[in-house]
């Protein structure tokens, strides 16, 4: 038997209070958005019963759609309010981007593959979201041009932090990053970097795993 609508709403329900609010994520909005937001059809059919689990999940291109209270951490760290205008690099399923939408004004996400890129514009136009763009392409420099951003929140992990996301971010705005650390890049961190009162404060938020960020300002391969 095929699980009902109705046993997804309850897998959401029970994701945010077990997973999420009960690891400290208190912002309201976004508990909202996550019990809203039908996260298993942003993975393929047979993964569907597993999407509401405590972990990430694996979609094309080898990739992954990132544990749910990672993507909530994240979200949290950018205290959104509604009226930002946020660049998402690493658009992957269109999970987070979904989230996003209902968090801020507008989101530019940027990914490195195609075919995900595409998969995720379906995923969210069948759900009615409107305030969106996807590009394909390297977004490990950001996107120059349309800068400055409220927000910046980069789903991959970068060698070391890019001074060019800094740069774009607008007087007062965060960017979440996950950054390697150690000897060999022997494990990753997350930070939030605030652009204040003409500088970058730097603030460290443990230790993450994610997938590596490929291209100008990250890794040169996987
Ligand atoms: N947050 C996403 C979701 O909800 O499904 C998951 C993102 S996944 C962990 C990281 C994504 O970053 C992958 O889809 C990968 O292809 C993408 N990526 C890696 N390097 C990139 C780059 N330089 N520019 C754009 N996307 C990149």
């Amino acid at each position: 038997m095929s699980p009902s609508r109705f046993d997804f709403e309850a897998q959401r329900d029970r994701m945010v209070r077990d997973q999420i609010a009960a690891r400290g994520i208190t912002n309201p909005r976004l508990l909202e958005a996550m019990r809203h937001v039908p996260r298993h059809l942003f993975v393929t059919p047979d993964l569907y019963t597993l999407a509401y689990e405590d972990h990430p999940l694996p979609i094309q291109e080898n990739q992954t759609i990132s544990q749910p209270y990672m993507v909530a951490y994240m979200l949290q760290l950018l205290a959104l309010d509604g009226h930002e205008i946020v660049l998402e690099i690493g658009t992957g399923s269109g999970y987070q981007t979904a989230l996003l939408c209902a968090l801020c004004a507008r989101v530019l996400s940027i990914e490195r593959f195609p075919s995900l890129a595409r998969e995720a514009d379906l995923r969210l136009h069948h759900l009615g979201i409107q305030n969106y763009e996807i590009l394909v392409g390297d977004g490990s420099s950001g996107l120059p041009d349309r800068a400055p951003f409220d927000a910046i929140i980069v789903s991959a992990a970068a060698p070391k932090l890019p001074q060019s996301l800094c740069d774009q971010l607008s007087e007062g705005g965060k960017m979440t990053i996950p950054l390697a650390g150690g000897w060999r890049h022997a494990y990753q961190q997350l930070v939030l970097v605030e652009r204040r009162d003409g500088g970058f404060k730097v603030h460290h938020c443990g230790a993450v795993m994610f997938v590596p960020l490929v291209g100008e300002e990250g890794y040169k391969s996987e």
